[in-house]
């Protein structure tokens, strides 16, 4: 997609606040455990090569995405760190993943033995057995399977067994009953397990921050990194997290709507009486949804209501008085004291921040400050 370079439309990433969310994240961690960034999804939309290059200066000691695509692009790069594939990788692709040293996630003894197939005789391709405790998404589902897997690897020196996981699903709740349910899931599987690989690994940012489970040496950090609680409002997080994320543009018109006059596709909005209008260069094609007809942005610290519906490219929003065209406007972040988090977006949308930020376009120009 066109980067939109020529319109005063920007993701403003803030680096400190990324590197202080690992740095401290990491400084909480005991002795001998591990911290991988989470940095799939472009890095949750702030840039997947950027977010790396943060998290490695923060001391990072591996990554993970969820696509090799993902996992290529840092390796073209120059990132040298291990690198963990979340997602099942189709099992032709294992001699690929080997050659660049990428690890690969498993769930059955079936694709190893389609990898083993493809797998050169001079390449090892690294596994992580992931363990299906209750999330329901991948992984092998009883003991007796993970028991056979060990034993193929065992046997197979194409493989080298690096790791093990499993994923929470309500580690971000108050409410602990189901997580619960999952660690005695997990424990029923190490019992089978013969010996512990490299790497054992059941923490996202939820499970990290607010639980001391399973004994793993390293996590999977992720939403945290980028300043967001991992339970939108639920749960308090145990150290302040700075959102590294803020959405800024400038008026590019702007107009006194006569009383009677609508806006927008639909005329859905109607000025009761005389009043300022400005159009902002943004629209859902930039990933800022339709459905935020009626949220604000924020100008001069003054919120200002969205009016009509949201265009493809651009969208309205009502003045309290006249203001000159170019003035910012700031759709997410801070400004003159008032913020608007990604939180308060997806709260509107119905949705989760997660959501949100991914949904930026790459038409969005991203700035690093
Ligand atoms: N581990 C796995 C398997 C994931 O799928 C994800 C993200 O969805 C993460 C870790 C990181 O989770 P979070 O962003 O909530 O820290």
């Amino acid at each position: 997609m066109t980067i939109g370079i020529h319109r005063p439309t920007q993701l403003i990433i803030d680096q400190s606040a990324i590197y202080h969310n690992i740095a401290t994240e990491k400084s909480r961690l005991k002795p001998g455990v591990e911290l991988f960034q989470v940095v799939k999804a472009d890095g949750y939309g702030h840039g997947l090569v950027q977010v790396a290059k943060i998290a490695e200066k923060a001391g990072v000691t591996g990554f993970c995405v969820a696509i090799l695509d993902e996992a290529l692009t840092l390796r073209e790069a120059g990132f040298n760190l291990p690198i963990l594939v979340l997602g099942i990788t189709e099992p032709q692709y294992a001699d690929l993943m080997a050659s660049h040293h990428i690890s690969a996630t498993v769930g059955s003894i079936d694709w190893l033995e389609e990898a083993s197939r493809y797998l050169i005789e001079e390449h090892r391709l690294a596994i992580h057995l992931a363990l299906d405790t209750g999330m329901g998404r991948i992984g092998f589902q009883h003991p007796e399977e993970l028991r056979q897997a060990v034993q193929y690897l065992d046997q197979k020196p194409q493989f080298n067994f690096e790791g093990i996981f499993t994923h929470f699903s309500k580690a971000d709740a108050a409410d602990t009953a189901y997580f619960q349910h999952q660690i005695d899931r997990w424990k029923a599987f190490m019992a089978v397990l013969p010996y512990r690989p490299k790497y054992v690994h059941v923490s996202n940012s939820a499970t990290s921050l607010w639980h001391d489970a399973c004994n793993g040496n390293m996590i999977r950090y992720g939403v945290a990194a980028y300043g967001l609680n991992p339970s939108g409002t639920e749960l308090t997080v145990p150290f302040p997290l700075q959102p590294a994320m803020s959405l800024k543009t400038k008026m590019v018109f702007v107009k006194k709507l006569l009383k009677g006059y609508s806006v927008s596709y639909g005329a859905t909005y109607t000025a009761q009486e005389d009043e300022w209008v400005a159009t902002l260069p943004i629209g859902y094609a930039d990933g800022y949804e339709r459905r935020l007809q009626g949220f604000h942005v924020l100008v001069n610290g003054e919120f200002c209501e969205i009016i009509g519906r949201v265009c493809m490219d651009q969208l309205m929003i009502r003045l309290p008085r006249q203001f000159p065209v170019g003035t910012v406007v700031t759709v997410v972040g801070e400004d003159h004291g008032k913020t608007i988090s990604l939180q308060d977006v997806a709260d509107y949308c119905g949705t989760i921040h997660y959501e949100i930020a991914c949904g930026f376009t790459q038409r969005l120009k991203r700035t690093y400050i």
